[in-house]
């Protein structure tokens, strides 16, 4: 008999239905169709029963199976089931508003912390089961590390804490400051010049227990900086930052969205290019060869331009950046796509706001990539970039009992998934509505 965790009582706290699948022997689902995700092209499977036990699935049986009398079951007869999703580009710790720049002076730790409960618990709700956290102040390892004690719901999170630039770079934490606030920001703040220091600041992240490291090898939309795309970091730094992250067991994660910065970052060994913006025919060959990943964030570059057109919303000198860059990435995406690029999922929620991450399945669909390749890029694929694929991706036996359901058939419709009605996630649910 499971002990109930923490995790369950905060659950049953939120939801109206009575939560006792971490009291009983086993779990039944039900599920009407069933995609499992493991095939290339999309094979539902009808009237299938997945069992789960101690956070896991251990069996996937035809027809609607049921144990003993202790054991729980759950209809889910009328839904699509799917894994659980995973965002590899999410910030917890923020979410856009008019004063989000003020709010960086203004804000203590905690306020952040309090308010990243809110985006960890929306994003869980929205089917969102494990998302790959790519910058922060450092409040997101601690998130991390309550959501895995169970103290706080919100979806697995693997957290890059605090990324690292150059001074004045995008991850410069100062950029916009009067010249008396700016002070000296060193390789404990996230920048680094050369590669002693980038090799200083990879150690400075692993030493706080961030389970990857994330760059910025090009300017960025929303830096008060006047340049969004070119190089900021050489491939000497760069090639620092991946053999020293290697040394640790982590992988290295890089914005970037002019073409020069994208491919000294691949040429380095970086795992993954994150919004890839500008990116030429020449780069997305060079991925290819290298095998590196694309995470599109389609979603961000629409949510910026669209926050742009609102007068005074971003500083002056964002402004301009994100009408020319935003509007860009979803016709990159279609090309990177043709070209046969591997492609995970990512948004990078917080730019936009917590929850609807779900719309980038409908502009992945839109720029000409099919729904059940979309909904991979959010499961298989997305767990290979994590090297989690033992855990997530797909449902099997063994894996994480991590479950989506959604009304109607996604493969015909993908803008099902941003209605998802059921959220399980390592056994417990979360959501069923
Ligand atoms: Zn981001």
């Amino acid at each position: 008999m499971l002990a109930l965790r923490p995790s369950a009582l905060v659950a049953a706290l939120l939801c109206s239905f009575s939560l006792t699948p971490a009291l009983a022997q086993k779990t039944y689902l039900h599920c009407g169709r069933l995609l499992d995700m493991r095939a290339a092209k999309a094979q539902p499977q009808t009237e299938m029963t997945l069992v789960v036990e101690k956070g896991r699935v251990v069996a996937v049986q035809p027809g609607y199976t049921t144990g003993s009398a202790a054991d729980q079951v759950i209809d889910l007869k009328n839904k699509t089931v799917l894994p659980g999703l995973i965002d590899c580009h999410v910030h917890l710790e923020g979410e856009t508003s008019k004063d989000s720049f003020l709010k960086e002076l203004t804000e203590n730790p905690a306020d952040v912390a309090f308010g990243s409960l809110d985006h960890a618990r929306k994003t869980l709700l929205a089917g969102f089961t494990t998302v790959r956290d790519l910058g922060g102040s450092g409040v997101n390892v601690a998130l991390r590390n309550a959501v895995n004690r169970g103290q706080v719901v919100g979806p697995r999170i693997f957290t890059a804490g605090k990324a690292i630039s150059g001074t004045g770079g995008h991850m410069d934490p100062t950029n916009g400051y009067r010249q008396d606030l700016m002070g000296l920001p060193g390789p404990a703040d996230g920048v680094a010049n050369g590669p002693d220091q980038c090799r200083q600041a990879v150690r400075e992240q692993y030493k706080r227990g961030s389970d990857l490291i994330k760059i910025a090898s090009t300017g960025g939309v929303l830096s008060v900086a006047k340049d969004g795309s070119s190089a900021q970091m050489t491939e000497e730094e760069i090639k620092a930052v991946v053999e020293t992250a290697r040394d640790l067991g982590l992988k290295v994660a890089c914005h970037a969205h002019g073409a020069e910065g994208m491919k000294r970052a691949i040429r380095a060994g970086v795992v993954s290019i994150e919004h890839g913006t500008l990116m030429d025919d020449e780069t997305m060959k060079l991925m290819k060869k290298f095998g590196t990943w694309y995470v599109p964030t389609i979603t961000a570059g629409k949510s910026v331009a669209d926050s742009a057109r609102i007068p005074n919303y971003y500083p002056p000198l964002v402004t301009p950046k994100a009408l020319s860059i935003g509007p860009k990435l979803q016709t990159t995406f279609g090309k990177a796509y043709k070209a046969g690029v591997k492609i995970a999922f990512g948004t990078d929620a917080s730019v936009y706001r917590h929850g609807v991450n779900a719309l980038e399945f409908q502009y992945m669909v839109e720029a000409g990539m099919p729904a059940y390749e979309a909904l991979r890029a959010a499961t298989v694929a997305a767990a290979e970039l994590l090297g989690q694929t033992d855990n997530l991706g797909t449902l099997e036996a063994g894996k994480l009992a991590d479950v989506v359901a959604v009304d109607g058939d996604p493969t015909q419709d993908i803008t099902a998934m941003q209605r998802v009605r059921f959220v399980m996630k390592q056994g417990v649910v979360y959501r069923q509505q």
